[in-house]
């Protein structure tokens, strides 16, 4: 089994760092991360500047660019080989809900499931890393047993999976099992922090996410705030496709 794995908190995060530790005992696993923090930096690409990849002591590449740059560059010729899956994190802190949209961790594991290979992201849902070690052992369990059902092995041809998983930070023999679910709703974000910097400009600095909206029973927030693991299968296609009907006649009565 080959594994490409990524995250967006940077090639020295320990959540990547933990990730690796796990998985490496059950694949070959090339690390391919960005140099820098690029939380919230969702599937962006960098398009207008060429990226550079070193390699760090331990063997990990790392990347002047974002966590797609690092995905796609891989994918699309430095790695050479086509891997059996895409995994991304274990990032810091909760990627549930609308924070799907803005994650960068999501984003790397969405740029592998776009070229066609079934693609991971894990989140530790407290920030901290508290219990890192529960969480890359439950990683590595949960890839293990898709190996075993045959689910990596996906033909070129035939339809990938993308899925979101969020693990609570608890030690390994406290977690429960995991639990399929959609992804909840949050508030919208807090406000914009605005300050004067000393030579009198105005800064804005983006607020925290808002609170969990709807966290009901069978949503991420419900699940994992009950001590589950939560495994939400994401897709890209932003068709409203309930409202398909609704906008033709619609536009039928503009033109
Ligand atoms: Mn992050």
């Amino acid at each position: 089994m080959k594994i490409l794995l990524s995250n967006d908190d940077g090639f020295r995060a320990p959540g990547l760092v933990a990730l690796y530790e796990a998985l490496k005992t059950i694949a070959e696993v090339d690390v391919v991360a960005p140099e820098h923090n690029n939380s919230a930096k969702s599937n962006a690409l960098t398009v207008s500047s060429p990226l550079y990849v070193h390699r760090a002591d331990n063997g990990f590449r790392y990347v002047t660019g974002t966590p797609a740059d690092c995905v796609h560059i891989a994918l699309t010729g430095m790695l050479g080989y086509r891997p059996d899956l895409v995994v991304s994190g274990i990032n810091n802190g909760a990627n549930m809900g609308d924070d799907t949209i803005y994650s960068g961790t999501v984003g790397a594991a969405m740029e592998g499931y776009l070229f066609g290979i079934p693609s991971i992201a894990f989140s530790q849902v407290q920030r901290g890393w508290g219990h890192i070690e529960g969480a890359a052992q439950t990683a590595r369990e949960l890839v293990l047993q898709m190996q075993a059902q045959k689910l990596l092995h996906v033909a070129a041809h035939e339809a990938p999976w993308l899925l979101n998983v969020n693990i609570p930070n608890l030690p390994l023999e406290q977690l429960k099992p995991m639990k399929i679910c959609r992804l909840g709703r949050r508030h919208a974000a807090e406000q914009v922090i605005t300050q004067v910097d000393p030579r009198g400009e105005t800064m804005y600095w983006i607020g925290s996410a808002g609170a969990a909206k709807d966290e009901a029973e069978g949503t991420d927030f419900f699940a994992t705030a009950q001590g589950h693991v939560s495994v939400t299968p994401l897709k890209v296609d932003l068709t409203d496709h309930d409202g398909l009907r609704y906008w033709a006649q619609t536009a039928a009565r503009l033109v």
